[in-house]
């Protein structure tokens, strides 16, 4: 199934994320919880795509298995920058082959080695190149990309930014999923100029459940989200009890998604991270909501 077909029609979806394993030991154990997660039957699975592509197999063997095993749709990452023009068209040819039909495209970050590598000589310097190779593969795919609410931490200004993304969909980009942010009224704003600048594709709005400490820095690092004041005082107060923080920051998640809900927004991804528990908890939250 495609994964445009579910966010236009209509009914409220969820989705979460799991990221595939480095290495061949640790298969098992994330094959056990992306299995898990599966049978919560959310809306579609999206699978990560190692940065530089390490654990690219793993990515297609996750997909492939949710989709046959729990007819669950999924949606395949796959990067670019750090990759020959042939991987890349191998990696396509793959997906199409196992019956992988939706796709992430993204550029991935810069590997520090390529930092000062002259880039006109990169096979792929940003998601849309990705996109267009692609497209002009033939195949049948949904394309998704990346949006970024409080801006990629590269980009100079909003504009510019969006000016950008708006090239991603005119190549072909069907769906945007947002970074993690931790209030929604950036969002709001961002659907405001984005709309302005005339992208009209579904935005899934990208949601992170903090559920210990020690993953706010990371988190902030790694996404350069502003965190709010009220999601502040919930880690100073409850981060040094993992219990207390994981009930916090699944409450803190649920009432994002009810609130992006009840403003309109119909299509929600949980970076769930490899955690069946916390995409469960989140999910029961929700199951008035979402009819489940
Ligand atoms: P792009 O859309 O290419 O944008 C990157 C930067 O280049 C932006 O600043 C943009 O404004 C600028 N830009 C774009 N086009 C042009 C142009 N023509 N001229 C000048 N500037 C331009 N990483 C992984 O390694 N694996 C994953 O599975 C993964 N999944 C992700 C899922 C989501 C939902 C998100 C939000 C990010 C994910 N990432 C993943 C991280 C992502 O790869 C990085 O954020 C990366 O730095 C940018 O990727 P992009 O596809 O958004 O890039």
């Amino acid at each position: 199934m495609k994964i445009i077909d579910i966010l236009n029609s209509g009914k409220m979806s969820m989705s979460f994320e799991v990221f595939p394993p480095k290495t061949d030991t640790a298969f098992e154990n994330v094959s056990r919880a992306t299995q898990e997660i599966a049978k919560l039957n959310p809306s579609y699975m999206s699978i990560t795509y190692g940065a530089g592509g390490g654990t690219s197999k793993y990515t297609l063997d996750i997909a492939e298995n949710i989709m046959k095993d729990f007819g669950v749709p999924t949606l395949a990452h796959l990067t670019c920058v750090s990759s020959s023009r042939e991987t890349v068209r191998e990696r396509i040819e793959e997906m199409n082959a196992r019956g992988i039909n939706n796709v992430l495209a993204l550029r991935g970050d810069i590997p520090a080695d390529m930092e000062n590598d002259d880039r006109s000589e990169w096979s792929y310097r940003y998601a849309v190149d990705l996109i267009r190779e692609i497209k002009d593969s033939g195949y049948d795919f949904c394309i998704g990309g990346a949006c970024y609410p409080e801006i990629h931490p590269e980009s100079s200004n909003q504009k510019e930014d969006i000016k950008h993304l708006k090239e991603k969909v005119d190549a072909g980009c069907e769906f945007l999923t947002t970074q993690m942010f931790f209030d929604n009224n950036l969002l709001y704003n961002f659907l405001y100029k984005i709309r302005e600048a005339g992208i009209t594709v579904p935005i899934i709005a990208g949601i992170m459940p903090i559920t210990n400490a020690n993953q706010v820095d990371r988190a902030i690092k790694l996404s350069g989200s502003f965190m709010p004041q009220r999601f502040k005082s919930l880690v100073d107060k409850f981060g040094s009890d993992p219990l207390a923080m994981k009930q916090a920051g699944i409450a803190y998640a649920t009432d994002q998604i009810i609130d992006l809900y009840a403003n309109g927004l119909t299509n929600i991804h949980v970076y769930s991270m490899n955690k069946p528990d916390v995409a469960q908890k989140i999910q029961a939250n929700l199951s008035d909501i979402l009819g489940k």
